[in-house]
């Protein structure tokens, strides 16, 4: 071992294991393709401010968990916590929502990045798989939101994820809320650090998961109450759309998130294996992030899942991704002149699209053999010299251990040939 470690926090992808995170992101990624949304990436750290006033300066992502730093030059900055600010305020400032196309539907993938206190589940690094439709006030948006991720999650094979949904209310109906709730709130009897919570985020008090807190809560004014008209209907057809579309949801009253710019509906996917970091992925409407960061009005609606943790579940659930095989032949040389032949079909094979690896080290023909069969092929080929004078090398099929002898010209076509059978 080396003297230094991962930081805290956060870990290595490692083969075997990496290959399932690839597999998720695709998994994820590919019905968002298919839906008309556009690949994005933006930079990895971006002006504080960008954060404080996007994610909100109350919440913990942004006052307790950001990596923020001071550039030489004195440019304040900060690695990202999340990626819909950065989505937007790149999609402003490269005019997308001026070309007559809204909404301008974008999806990313990265690494984001939280102080938080690491346990099962939750790190300092970690990686998303987001989308964003900007720009549009449509129920139909959210619904197609929430029906593609619930499909990504579903092509993975997990079934024991539930999708909890609310509505905040918006700009009219949501300060009415509250003012009421902070009413309630004040009359209890809560610690410092809650009480300054009642003052500047109290729908966060909701979302409190001590016992005593929770007992407190009981009889609170529900937002649900509060909403006006407009969201009430909205909120309904977003439900009606999920529904038709057999997707099945649970209505969650209490369902704020910490992030301080949702309006309308917002949403969660929750995995019942996964103990208290149940979250696999979340979003809702935020149609007044844009103008928060000096931007038009633009209503908007966005996911991100996160990657870490759908491994998580998909191992909670025991599935096995059917993962494409990462070697199909191993080429075993034995000798020098059977090294430059073999590595020459190897090059071959790889340029016709057939996963091959070599057995490099010059290693007897044993330790060669452990790293064919390690290596998952289906077909080694091994050639020395007596083969070589022959003009032939031997496939020999891994699964039934049957070994034949192939003119060294047709080993390539041969080996296209029994692959695709
Ligand atoms: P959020 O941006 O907080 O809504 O998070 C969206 C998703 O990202 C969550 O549902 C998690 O799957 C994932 N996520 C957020 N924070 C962490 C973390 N610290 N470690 C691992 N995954 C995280």
């Amino acid at each position: 071992m080396s003297t230094f470690q991962a930081p805290k926090g956060t870990y290595d992808l490692i083969p075997p294991r990496s290959a399932k995170f690839l597999a998720v992101r695709e998994a994820i990624s590919a019905p968002l393709k298919n839906s008309g949304y556009g690949y994005i990436e933006t930079p990895g750290f971006e002006n504080v401010e960008l954060f404080a006033r996007g994610v909100g300066e109350s919440t913990d992502i942004v006052s307790k968990e950001m990596y923020a730093f001071e550039t030489k030059g004195g440019t304040k900055l900060a690695l990202r916590p999340e990626g819909t600010a950065s989505v937007l305020r790149a999609a402003l400032e490269a005019n997308l929502h001026k070309a007559g196309n809204l909404p301008v539907k974008l999806w990313y993938s990265g690494s984001y990045y939280r102080y938080e206190r690491p346990q099962a589940g939750r790190y300092r690094h970690f990686s998303q798989v987001g989308a964003e439709a900007i720009g549009a006030e449509d129920p139909a948006l959210d619904a197609e939101l929430i029906i593609l991720a619930d499909q990504a999650y579903r092509t993975l094979g997990l079934r024991e994820f539930r999708i909890l949904l609310n509505s905040l209310g918006d700009k009219e109906c949501r300060p009415v809320y509250r003012d009421a709730l902070q009413g309630f709130l004040r009359e209890l009897d809560l610690d410092e650090d809650t009480r300054r919570r009642i003052e500047i985020n109290p729908l966060r008090v909701l979302d409190d998961k001590r016992a005593d807190v929770q007992k407190q809560l009981v009889g609170a004014p529900m937002l649900r109450d509060y909403l006006c008209d407009a969201c009430k209907a909205y909120h309904e057809e977003v439900r009606e759309l999920l529904t038709a579309a057999g997707v099945a949801f649970e209505d969650d009253e209490k369902l704020v998130r910490g992030l301080d710019y949702y309006t309308r509906t917002t949403f969660e996917f929750v995995h019942d294996g996964l103990g208290s970091q149940s979250a696999v992925g979340g979003g809702g409407r935020y149609d007044g992030l844009s103008e928060m960061i000096g931007g038009p009005e633009l209503p908007s609606v966005g996911w991100a899942l996160g990657v870490d943790r759908t491994v998580l579940a998909l191992e909670a659930e025991g599935i096995e991704l059917e993962l494409p095989a990462s070697t199909s032949v191993f080429a075993v040389p034995l000798g020098e002149e059977a090294r430059r032949v073999l590595f020459g079909v190897v090059t071959e094979l790889r340029r016709e699209g057939i996963a091959t690896d070599f057995a490099f080290g010059g290693r007897g023909l044993k330790g060669a053999m452990k790293s064919a069969n390690r290596s998952g092929a289906r077909y080694t080929i091994v050639a020395g010299e007596r083969d070589l004078a022959e003009g032939v090398v031997q496939i020999k099929n891994m699964e039934s251990g049957e070994q034949s002898a192939v003119a060294l010209g047709r080993v390539v076509e041969e080996l296209r040939s029994r692959l695709s059978s």
